[in-house]
């Protein structure tokens, strides 16, 4: 798979205590390099202000110019709007996150295949005018508006973070569409059972989990269900996914007990089935969560591997999810037919 990486995502946070750090762009550049699959690559771009702003008010741009400037050489400080700490190098990082995202995405539609951007901060959480949970800019809603906006069509969002994206689904609609399974109750609180928007030109789906102790099967099972219902309806043309591995067990900020190397094949697998039956086999992938630094690294390689290998997927058992989430994927399914 094509990676799109910059030395740049090694600043934001470096030397400051906190879980989103430099090392874990790091350690997935390092693990990709040793297994062979840091070959295919593409530059980084910077995302411009107007890209930004298909996703984010100017007023909110000029807050956050202000809010790094007013950080200027002390250690670190916070975004004025949330729970992301900044120092004097996140906005030109952040910046390039979402224009290597924006890189990928282009890469993907040109060579209709498989891009990932192992980019940092992530994005998921920044609402319009709200940066807040670690992200400043989101990346997946600027390269899926991006594309609606340069190609027309319509893009599909694939959230499967432990971590509701709470910034992307407010950027759905009108061509992007949203799909997520997150803990919940959980940070930050949003995507509950009665979030549904089912349009096929912007619909939001969420799928709540228990916070802890899903199991990895009934993980898998749940996107294997939901995905193809999902696409069936929405009928994308290009995927764009929230690939945050905080899922797997043993992550320190999330931790769904899914073991991590198995559900990122499987679900990557899943992904470029669905990419291949509807998009001619585009999708960008972006890193969002993902914070026990090794697990990360071997589930971004395990995700590679499942798209360049092309396997198939392996089904998981359907009577594996439980009840209250076969619920919200049987309405999904009514919806569809
Ligand atoms: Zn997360």
């Amino acid at each position: 798979m094509l990676v799109v990486y910059d030395e740049l995502y090694t600043e934001h946070l470096r030397g400051v205590a906190h879980p989103e750090r430099p090392d874990r762009v790091v350690a997935v550049a390092e693990r990709l390099g040793a297994a062979g699959l840091f070959g295919d690559r593409a530059p980084a771009r910077d995302a411009t202000d107007a890209e930004l702003e298909r996703v984010h008010p100017h007023a909110y741009l000029e807050r956050v110019k202000r809010d790094v400037a007013t950080v200027g050489s002390h250690a670190a400080g916070y975004l004025s709007t949330g729970d992301t700490v900044i120092d004097e190098t996140s906005l030109a990082v952040a910046r390039r996150a979402a224009g290597g995202t924006l890189a990928a995405m282009e890469a993907a539609v040109a060579g209709e295949r498989a891009a990932f951007a192992l980019v940092r901060p992530p994005g998921h959480h920044a609402e319009p005018a709200r940066g807040m949970g670690f992200c400043i800019f989101g990346n997946a809603a600027v390269a899926a508006r991006a594309f609606v906006a340069t190609h027309g069509g319509r893009a599909l969002v694939v959230d499967f973070d432990y971590h509701h994206g709470n910034g992307t689904q407010a950027a759905a609609g009108e061509g992007v569409s949203f799909v997520s399974t997150h803990a919940f109750p959980a940070y930050p609180g949003t995507g509950g059972p009665s979030e549904q928007h089912f349009a096929a030109n912007g619909a939001i789906v969420n799928v709540p989990l228990p916070p802890h102790a899903y199991g990895t099967e009934p993980f898998v099972a749940t996107w294997q269900r939901l995905l193809p219902d999902v696409a069936a309806r929405v009928r994308p043309d290009l995927l764009v996914v929230s690939a945050g591995y905080d899922y797997a067990s043993g992550d320190p900020v999330g931790d769904l007990g899914v073991a991590a190397d198995p559900a990122a094949r499987a679900l990557g697998a899943l992904i470029r089935e669905t990419a291949q039956t509807y998009c001619n086999g585009r999708a960008v992938y972006c890193l969002e969560g993902g914070y026990d630094i090794p697990t990360l690294a071997r589930a971004v390689e395990a995700t590679l591997r499942a798209h360049d290998a092309g396997v198939e997927t392996e089904r998981a058992d359907c009577a594996a999810i439980p009840a209250r989430q076969r619920t919200l994927t049987d309405a999904v399914a009514a919806w569809v037919t």
